[in-house]
């Protein structure tokens, strides 16, 4: 269970800046950039960093989404499962 119970003032003394037009997956739509920290993203949902890699891969954004919101996000045009 979440226990966030000061949301409000988080959102006020956090500033997160949404994600660069260019990244177009519509993960970004959970997620934003805190300021100075262009490595991590930070979800929207429960304000926890998820790193993710500079090739701009989503997976890890997505597995977080998946496994702590139970948000799947499918727009994977191309992945290889092995
Ligand atoms: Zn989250």
């Amino acid at each position: 269970m979440l226990s966030i119970t000061s949301a409000g003032k988080m959102a006020s003394s956090t500033t997160l800046k949404d994600a660069p037009s260019k990244l177009t997956s519509n993960v970004w739509n959970h997620f934003g950039f805190s300021e100075g920290s262009d490595a991590k993203a930070t979800c929207k949902t429960c304000c926890v960093d998820v790193s993710y890699p500079k090739s701009g891969s989503t997976t890890d954004l997505r597995q977080h989404l998946k496994r702590k919101h139970s948000v799947d996000i499918s727009d994977v045009i191309c992945i290889t499962y092995i």
